[in-house]
């Protein structure tokens, strides 16, 4: 195994505090010269953002080394989408889709292409319904998702992500989504072409047994899971094996080396 895919969120931090470990870790794959990437279905921030948050924990990331599902959904808007674009996303976010032309955010009809993001609070019964009705117009838009998250953990508990709200969509209008966030297998794939490695040489390492275990292994990736942000110890009895369970992402240096 030769390329590293960090999750970031419940892996390197939780909660605005790093997980203690994570920067040494971190420290150690660039110090070996590994490739790595960081992989993350953070769709509420901009590259930028995400490195300083790193830098505030003590992790060193450049902004090219970050890869969301808003610059892979931006990259796909370009080369397959000719029309206006109804973007459900979070407002700082807004920067990665340079040069695609937007629908006005009034408007229910119009949309070449719908993008589900995570709204998170600001989604509500008009909101959702606006996509609905766009989706509903012919020629009907494609139906774009910025990953297929099910929920994360906040500081307060567990909180809905932008699948649930994918799903309903979904199931209401009767197109299918292309997801453009893990688990998707075409994400890994972006993944690995910026990382120059293939799939049998590369390493998921993620919180998420779903998004980040399966869909890595389906992807055809090693994946190890950390017990660490949204784990649950029922995730070992869903029927999915990671090829590594560890107690966090600071014990990754001595998995590695011991493989
Ligand atoms: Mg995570």
């Amino acid at each position: 195994m030769s390329g590293i895919l960090f999750d970031l969120d419940g892996v390197l931090y939780l909660c605005r505090e790093a997980i203690p470990g994570a920067a040494a870790a971190v420290a150690w794959v660039r110090q070996q010269q590994l490739p790595h990437l960081f992989l993350t279905n953070t769709t509420s921030l901009p590259r930028q953002y995400l490195v300083e948050r790193l830098a505030g924990y003590g992790i060193q990331a450049e902004p090219e080394s970050i890869l969301t599902p808003p610059v892979a959904a931006a990259n796909w808007l370009r080369t397959h989408i000719e029309g206006p674009v109804a973007l459900f996303v979070p407002e700082k976010t807004l920067g990665e889709y340079a040069g695609i032309e937007i629908l006005d955010s009034q408007a229910e009809s119009g949309a070449a292409a719908v993008v589900i993001g995570d709204l998170g609070r600001r989604w509500d019964f008009t909101t959702l319904n606006r996509a609905f009705r766009l989706l509903m117009q012919e020629p009907r838009p494609r139906l774009v998702a910025l990953g297929m998250t099910r929920y994360w953990r906040a500081y307060d508990g567990l909180r809905l992500d932008v699948a649930a709200f994918v799903a309903a969509l979904e199931h209401a209008s009767g197109i299918k989504a292309e997801v453009l966030g893990k688990p998707a297998a075409a994400f890994y794939r972006d993944a690995l072409a910026q990382l120059g490695t293939t799939a049998a040489q590369t390493v998921m390492v993620g919180d998420d047994i779903q998004g980040d275990i399966r869909g890595a292994q389906e992807a055809g990736l090693q994946a190890v899971l950390v017990q660490t942000g949204k784990f649950r110890p029922d995730d070992l009895e869903r029927g999915i094996r990671p090829d590594a369970v560890l107690p966090s992402v600071a014990a990754f240096p001595c998995w590695w080396l011991r493989r």
